[in-house]
């Protein structure tokens, strides 16, 4: 027995990449921050270009680790999508950003939207309609102020499936943005036949836009395919000035960015929205 340790971890690292292992560790760690809600939402200003103004948020999920030190998403979106854990994540994020929204209207703020990103597992088997519902009626948050962000990779899986879960969604009343709208494969058939109200160009192409020419064809392009089929426009990203005169010249609607404001925690919304408004 005094031998056999060394023997198992042999073992586990001859068939075990330490890529497996590190994974199998932080998807432990997540199932236990899941049980222990150690996930925090920051929120994200989304303005409105031409009248200057908040007209809502993205909800972006952080992980309150071991040290409560905050870790981005970046970091374990990946893990909790493949060990399935980013469906019930998903809901903690769904139902947190809608409690939030009920509370800033509870406080008299003025109606902004929440998005919520989306990934493609709660899409597939989340039984996402029944979760929406579920969670819009016990916040009492309104579903038209409830925007989902999906990835093409979402919109592109199971066409069937996934054109009548969006079709039921918008009967529910609740809005639906294309996330990193340029990085995936968008087809302008699809487009057409899609339920959805708004898309978001991805920051790649914003983070150049006016130092190179092609990206900023690219985004008049995205906005002006995007208005065509009468949809709203956002672009992520958006850090400068200049960024934001070329959106506004190319009539985008939207800007979300660092210009604006990086994403906050919850409590900090109200003084914000304040100080903008004066
Ligand atoms: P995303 O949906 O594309 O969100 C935008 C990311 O860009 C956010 O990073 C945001 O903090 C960052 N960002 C915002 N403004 C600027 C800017 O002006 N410049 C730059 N360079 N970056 C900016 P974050 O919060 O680290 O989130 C990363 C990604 O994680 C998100 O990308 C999204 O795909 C994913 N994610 C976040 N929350 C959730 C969630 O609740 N569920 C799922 N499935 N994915 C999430
Ligand atoms: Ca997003
Ligand atoms: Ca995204
Ligand atoms: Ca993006």
């Amino acid at each position: 027995a005094k031998d056999s340790a060394p023997g198992v971890s042999r073992f586990f690292e001859s068939r075990m990449s330490r890529d497996a292992l590190a994974l199998m560790q932080i998807q432990s760690r997540l199932r236990q921050a899941l049980a222990q809600e150690k996930f925090i939402l920051h929120f994200q200003p989304q303005i409105d270009v031409i009248a200057n103004k908040v007209v809502g948020f993205e909800a972006l999920v952080r992980w309150i680790d071991e040290n409560g030190e905050l870790v981005p998403p970046g970091s374990f979106i990946a893990a909790a999508e493949e060990s399935g854990l980013i469906v019930p994540l998903g809901k903690w994020v769904l139902g947190e950003a809608c409690r939030q929204g009920r509370e800033w209207l509870d406080a008299g703020l003025p109606q902004f939207s929440v998005a919520v990103n989306m990934s493609a597992q709660q899409f597939k088997h989340g039984g996402i309609l029944e979760t929406v519902a579920e969670v819009l009626t016990s916040t009492g948050f309104p579903a038209g102020l409830l925007e989902l962000e999906l990835t093409e990779s979402i919109l592109l899986q199971d066409t069937e499936l996934v054109m009548q879960t969006l079709g039921e969604l918008k009967l529910m009343g609740v809005k639906l943005s294309i996330d990193d709208f340029g990085t995936g494969y968008s087809s302008l058939s699809y487009l057409k036949r899609l339920a959805v109200d708004k898309l978001k160009i991805d920051q790649s192409f914003v983070r150049d836009l006016g130092e190179s020419a092609d990206d900023s064809a690219i985004v008049r392009a995205i906005i002006q395919l995007g208005h065509t089929l009468q949809l709203s426009v956002i672009a992520e990203g958006v850090e400068t000035d200049r960024q934001l005169a070329f959106l506004r010249s190319f009539g985008c609607n939207q800007a979300q960015g660092y210009l604006f404001s990086r994403p906050l925690p919850a409590e900090d919304i109200p003084d914000y929205v304040l100080q903008r408004a004066s």
